[in-house]
Formats: structure tokens, sequence, C-alpha cells
């Protein structure tokens, strides 16, 4: 591609202590760890509102897979639950199959809201971090740019929270992306919401005969030859059950083979997906009871990714670590064995379902340390692992999980005036339990 070279001035908008790039559950965590340690927090996100995928792209039933686990979840992830719940009840959801760890997307952005605002953490939306500024191999700053231009923000430790690495991807940090075979990513989905719904009818079935009896029609039609998506798939799951005939969330139109970092891709997969959506709400609309008066309500803001870059950091943490129980000396997250691995072609060849939650591993800090540079740290689901591991810490509050880590380790290396690789990691861990995290 033919290459063009451009100077710009910019104007310095702030200057805080950190600055954490994203508000998805990653960036959530990190802003809220560094604010709790007295750092001035600058959180960056490029939509306009909070949540990450759980709000821009449906994804409200977090951690499904823990439901009837043993598993406990710890730290700021469990506290926000905790009170989300507390304001905002089971989310107007009747419905009793279902995961506990569900959110509202709409209640979230606002509870995020004021989360963000009562934790004194200064928060731009509708801002897009595009650039880094180093000095050296130190990371001094990021560049912004929205509706106000291009502008900078200085900061003496950076948190890359954007899912995809953007940050770590623009300071020259290398990264793998997709599997290790042929690159390729799990699908993108576009989830969308329904309407309408006979509340009452849809529940009984629910409650009788489980969602598996929705997933039966769609696969004996399939059968017959009634539909073809052009790609295997045999479940949709779907998010909370309202009274008001509403079902927040269906997950099953998928796009293969797209690269979530190219945004000619991410054009023509959005394009792709809403005509999924149609043809696949048509067939619900026909053929399942309950069904027969919905109306599409809503598609998504964005599509949806699963993974996309994975930095390239001090430690790479691998699905044999996970599969040996690994606890590392720096562990500064403990999650239990899990893979959910989506076909990236879209057959049944090539997917990972594995839940197995009387295991559990280690997420080394090294994960979260960018090579070849200072003052970054990445948290969330672009941190340094193998393809198959990333299926495991992608799980939204793993990604709150290292997010805390990130943010309290920022904290520490600004308070003892050192760099993010020196800090005395007993320190961390020592922040970490005193903040509720168990490790
Ligand atoms: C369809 C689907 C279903 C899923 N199901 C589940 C599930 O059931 N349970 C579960 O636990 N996980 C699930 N996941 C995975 C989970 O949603 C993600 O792994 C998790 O949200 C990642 O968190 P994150 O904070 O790392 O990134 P994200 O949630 O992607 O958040 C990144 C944030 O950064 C912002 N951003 C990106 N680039 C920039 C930039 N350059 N400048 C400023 N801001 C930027 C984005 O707008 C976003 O808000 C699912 C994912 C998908 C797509």
């Amino acid at each position: 591609m033919k290459m063009i070279s451009y100077n710009k001035e910019v104007k310095l908008r702030k200057e805080v202590d950190v600055i954490v790039c994203g508000g998805g559950p990653a960036g959530i965590g990190a802003a809220i760890a560094s604010a709790r340690q007295g750092m001035d927090v600058a959180l960056i996100e490029s939509r306009p509102f909070l949540g990450g995928n759980i709000t821009a792209s449906y994804v409200e039933s977090c951690n499904y897979f823990l439901w009837q686990g043993p598993f406990e979840l710890t730290g700021i992830y469990k506290e926000l639950e905790e009170e989300y719940r507390r304001e905002f009840g089971n989310s107007d959801d009747i419905r009793t199959d279902f995961s506990p760890h569900r959110f509202s997307s709409e209640y979230l952005k606002i509870f995020l809201d004021k989360k963000i605002e009562e934790e004194g953490i200064w928060l731009r939306l509708h801002t897009r971090v595009v650039d880094v500024i180093r000095d050296n191999k130190a990371v001094k700053g990021v560049i912004i740019n929205s509706k106000s231009g291009f502008e900078a923000i200085l900061g003496k430790v950076v948190i890359d929270c954007t899912g995809d690495g953007d940050v770590a991807a623009e300071a020259g940090v290398p990264f793998e992306q997709g599997r290790e075979s042929d690159g390729l990513t799990q699908p993108g989905t576009v989830n969308f919401r329904v309407a309408g719904i006979d509340t009452e009818r849809v529940k009984k079935i629910l409650d009788e005969k489980g969602i598996d009896y929705f997933y039966d029609i769609y696969n004996q039609k399939v059968a017959e030859g009634i539909i073809d998506m052009g790609y295997k798939r045999k479940n949709f799951p779907m998010g909370r059950l309202t009274a008001g005939g509403q079902i927040s969330y269906i997950n099953f139109c998928n796009v293969y083979k797209i690269d979530p970092t190219d945004a000619d891709d991410l054009s023509r997969a959005e394009q792709l997906a809403r005509k999924r959506v149609l043809k696949f709400f048509t067939f619900l609309k026909e053929y399942l009871p309950g069904f027969e008066k919905a109306e599409l309500a809503s598609i998504a803001p964005t599509i949806g990714f699963r993974d996309s870059r994975r930095i390239k950091g001090e430690y790479r943490l691998t699905a044999e670590d996970i599969d040996k129980e690994r606890i590392f000396e720096d562990t500064i997250a403990i999650y239990p064995r899990f893979y959910d691995m989506l076909s990236p072609t879209g057959t049944w060849d090539d997917l990972v379902y594995i839940v197995d939650l009387d295991k559990e591993y280690g997420i080394p800090y090294r994960c979260l340390l960018p090579v070849g540079i200072e003052q970054l740290l990445v948290a969330g689901r672009c941190i340094s692992t193998d393809h198959l591991a990333e299926s495991s810490i992608r799980a939204i509050s793993a990604c709150m999980a290292t997010g805390q880590a990130a943010g309290t380790a920022a904290a520490i290396a600004i308070s003892e005036n050192t760099s993010v690789k020196n800090i005395n990691v007993r320190k961390l861990q020592q922040a970490l339990r005193e903040a509720g995290v168990r490790l």
C-alpha cells in the first residue's frame, strides 16, 4: 500500500497518573483499581457508553459456564455484580433456567456511568486512542481523536484494555492473531434482540422442556433442508426473557474468516451479519412456538469478537499451563479450567468446549507486560497467551481480574517511582488480596 506522512501539533488535553484505554470489563477493572490506590485516572472509550462487549454486543450473560460450579468470583467483578444486583435485581428477567451472572446491557450502561463517577475517574466517551507518545522505550501518553479533534493525554503508565490491543500494536509491540496454524480467529457475532414474544408460553417451554426444545426444532429444520445459514452451529443462546415480551439477545448470527482489526473486513462483516440476522429472525418467527408475533427490536450496536490480537508479553500463557493447573510465582488471578473456542471455520471440526471447574490455573503478571517497551500494560482478552488459552482468559470476569491487577500494578509503580516491570510482585499480590482477590 502507498504510504504518506503528515505532521500535526495537538492540544494537550490532560496530564494524569494512569491512562486506561478502553472501557470494557478490563478497562473498568483497571480504572477502578488505580483510582482506589489514589491515582488520577483518565478512562478513554471509543463508544458512547461503557461495558465493552457486554453493552456493545449484548453479551449479557457473563461467565455462564461458572453457573453451576463451585468457583467463587472475587475482586472488583464480584463487588460490581453484587452492587448491580442490589440496584437492578434480575434485570426484569423471569427465566429460572438461566445463569445468575447476567446483566441488562441498558441498565449496565447507567450503572457504570454512576460507578465511574463515584470513583472519581475522568471519563472521555466518543474518543478513540489512535497513537502513543514515546520517549525512547517508555510510553509517555496517548493521542486521542474525537469530535474535539486530535488531542494528547500524558500519563505515567498507560494500560491497553482495547480488547484488540490497539495501543500496544500502535506502539510497535509484536503480537499474534488467531490460531497458530492459519491465523484464523473465532467468528464475529452480531447478537439481536426480539420483542413481541408470548412470554408465558416461552417461559413454560423453558421451565418444562428446557432451551434444547428450541434448539431441536432448529436442528430438525436444518436436517429437512428448510434452513441453511452457511455454517454449522447447534445452539442459539438466548438472553433475558421479560414479562413485557422481550428476549434481550439471541446469539447465533456468525461471520467467519474476518480480521477484527481490518476496517474493510469489519464493514463487510456487519453487512453480511445483518442479512443473517434477518434470515434467522424470520425462521424463528415462523417455526418457534411463542415467536409468532415477534418483532426485530434491535441489532447490537456492533459485531462482537471473542479474540483478535494477543500481545507478545514477558510470558505466554499456554493451554498446557491451564491443563497442568500451573500456579505461577507472579500469579495475579486464579481461574477455573475452561475453554470455549467456537469453530473458526464454521464446521464441527475445530470447536473446543470444555468446562472443568474443579481445576484451577494462575494468570501470571508477566502476561500483562508487553516486550520491548516500558510503562505500558495490557489487560483483558489481548494479554499474552496462545490461541486456545485465550478462549479461557477471555471470560468477562477474568478480563476484569487482569484489569484489576494491571490498575493496581500501575499505581504501585507510580507510588514507588519505578517501572511496571520492576515492581515487587509480592506487594502487588498483597494489594490484590487486600482488595478481596483470592490468589
Ligand atoms: C458473541 C459473544 C459472546 C460472548 N459470550 C461470553 C459469555 O457468555 N461469557 C463471557 O464471560 N464472555 C463472553 N464473551 C467474551 C467477552 O465478551 C470478551 O472476551 C470480553 O468482553 C473482553 O473484555 P475486554 O475488556 O478485554 O474487551 P472488550 O469487551 O472488547 O472491551 C474493549 C473496549 O475498548 C474500547 N476500545 C477499543 N478500541 C479502542 C480504542 N482504540 N480507543 C478507545 N477505546 C477503544 C471498545 O469500544 C470496548 O468498549 C463473548 C464474546 C462475544 C463476541
